[in-house]
This record gives C-alpha cells, structure tokens and sequence, in this order.
C-alpha cells in the first residue's frame, strides 16, 4: 500500500499559448506547482506513454489522425476553441494517458487525481468546448476492457453538461454516467446521461451539496459502481467566467470531500480528474483546482487513521 496521494501530471501539459486566450492553458503547471507546495505527501507520477488504440476505440480514426497531423478543417478547430500547435498535438493524448494513470494508480492506493482531464464535451468525430478527445470514455472503457472494473461510474460535476461522455457512453451497461451541470449553461443541444441533474443559476453551497448527495446516492443505488472517475470541475466556483452557480471553495471542499469519503467507505476506488475551471487570474484558478486534491489527502489520511487495514486488491495483470 502507498503512503502518500498518487498525483498524475506532466510539464507538457501547459505547452506555449497565445496569452489572452479564454482557455488557461498555463494553469496546469500553476496546479502542479501549488500541489507542490501545499501537499507535501502527494506522489507524482508521470502519464504512461500513450496508448492510441484506447483511443481509436472510442474515437474515429479520421479525426484522431487529421488533429494529430494538424489537417483538421477550420470548421472543427472553431468548435474546439484553441489554436492548434504541435504542443498541443503532444499534450491532448498525453493527457488521456494521465487520466488512465491515475485510474490505474486509484485501483492500488483508493484515490489519486489528475492534474488535467475531464474533457468531456468530445464527440466520437469530433471536439467541442475546448476538449479533443474524451479522457472520462476512454479511461472507463480501458478500465473494463483490462479487467480493473466491471462498473464505473462517471460522477461529473463540471457545471457544463458531460455531454460527449454520455453520447459516447449511451447503452454501455457497464458505465453510468452521471452529470450535474447548471440548466442554462454550455452545450445547447443536450445529450441524455444516464441521470442528468439541472441546478438552477446562483445556487450555494448548502443547496449544492444536498443534491450532490442526493445524486450520488441515487447514482449508486442504480449502478452500484466498483469503480469512480470524478470529474470535480472548479466552474462551479462563484467567481468562475463560465459558470452560473455561486459555490465557495468550502463548498467545492465539502463536495469533494463527500465523494471521495464516499468512494473510500464503500472500498469503491476513485480517480479525480480537475475539470472545466476559468479566471484571468491562474493562480487563484491553480488553487481552485487544487481543492480536490486537499480533498483526496484529507480523505485518504482519514480513512487510513480510521482503518489501519485499508487496502484496495489490484486487479491490474
Ligand atoms: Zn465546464
């Protein structure tokens, strides 16, 4: 058993980027950084080199290979939203690996996070709001096809809807996805998860955490998951451009807090992934998304205390 918090990051996660630009692609490293600084016990572990068939399986080959190559149409480039550039050819497949990474190292150690995914608004032809490629779908389907689960759960709780996950992942038995996202919000046109929950604009943290709760446990009583990938998007925050609710970072914390000690409790394991977060100012965005990751330590610490006893049986080959 691990000591400390398996942590998944990769300098090349924040290539070079046009300042100015609505996507913060410099707060990955700003993230990685402040883990650094504030947690000392988290772990950090590189991405596993990429695995392009994971990502054939749930993408079209033809757009995997005209985004990789630089030939996708200026019509699908608009719908991404980010400039294309080799460091971003090098970072979007990287990042899919991450989140398998921290997946693989949740089975061993209970609960590890990301430090980028959650890009779940792309389609299987397709990206839309600045994701590419699906790291929620693949990581879900590698998980069953290598044996480590035979359920999982897509807890998403990014405050846009997970609607490329749930395309992606409609009529597969053995995942659920599950999306809590602000009604009057990004995508326009809806896909239909599994459970999909509506949270009206200026909601607070009290009314939010209610209904995480009361979700999570419908979701499980549904579903019941062996395995958890969490998205904890940070645009749920107040302060946040994109996001229409009115959460504190104690409310981010305690929802957080809620899911991971969920997961932990039912020996269900988790791999966190950061989400959609957006501010002009990244390191107060950094430390947003860092929540989870004080949420994962406290968490784990917790139950070990608790529980001398915890393990998690690695079904990993
Ligand atoms: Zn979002």
């Amino acid at each position: 058993m691990t000591t400390g918090l398996p942590v998944v990051f990769d300098p090349a996660y924040s290539p070079s980027f046009s300042d100015g630009h609505r996507f913060p692609m410099a707060k990955f490293k700003h993230l990685a950084d402040w883990v650094r600084a504030s947690i000392p016990a988290a772990n950090f572990y590189p991405p596993d080199s990429i695995d392009w068939p994971s990502i054939y399986r749930i993408h079209a080959r033809e757009y995997v290979d005209a985004f990789q190559s630089g030939r996708l149409d200026a019509r699908r480039l608009r719908e991404i939203g980010l400039p294309w550039s080799d460091g971003l050819a090098i970072r979007t497949p990287l990042a899919v690996s991450g989140s398998w990474t921290t997946a693989r190292l949740a089975a061993t150690s209970g609960v590890a996070c990301h430090l980028a995914g959650g890009t779940h608004h792309a389609h299987a032809d397709r990206g839309s709001g600045f994701c590419i490629y699906n790291d929620l779908a693949i990581t879900a389907r590698r998980l069953l096809d290598q044996g480590v689960a035979s359920r999982v759960l897509i807890f998403d709780c990014d405050v846009h809807q997970g609607d490329g996950t749930a395309q992606l992942l409609a009529g597969d038995a053995m995942t659920f996805t599950c999306s809590l996202h602000a009604e009057h919000n990004f995508p326009v046109r809806r896909a239909r998860s599994d459970l999909d929950v509506d949270l009206p604009d200026g909601l607070g943290d009290s009314e939010y955490l209610t209904v995480v709760q009361e979700t999570w446990f419908s979701a499980c009583q549904a579903f019941r998951p062996d395995f958890v990938l969490y998205d904890a998007g940070a645009d749920v925050h107040i302060d946040d451009v994109l996001g229409r609710l009115a959460i504190t970072d104690q409310g981010i914390y305690a929802r957080d807090r809620f899911v991971i000690d969920a997961c932990l409790s039912q020996r269900v394991p988790v791999a966190t992934v950061i989400g959609g977060g957006y501010d002009r100012d990244v390191e107060r965005l950094a430390r947003r998304h860092g929540i989870v990751v004080q949420a994962a330590m406290d968490a784990l610490t917790a139950h070990k205390t608790m529980d001398k006893h915890l393990h998690f049986g690695n079904r990993l080959a």
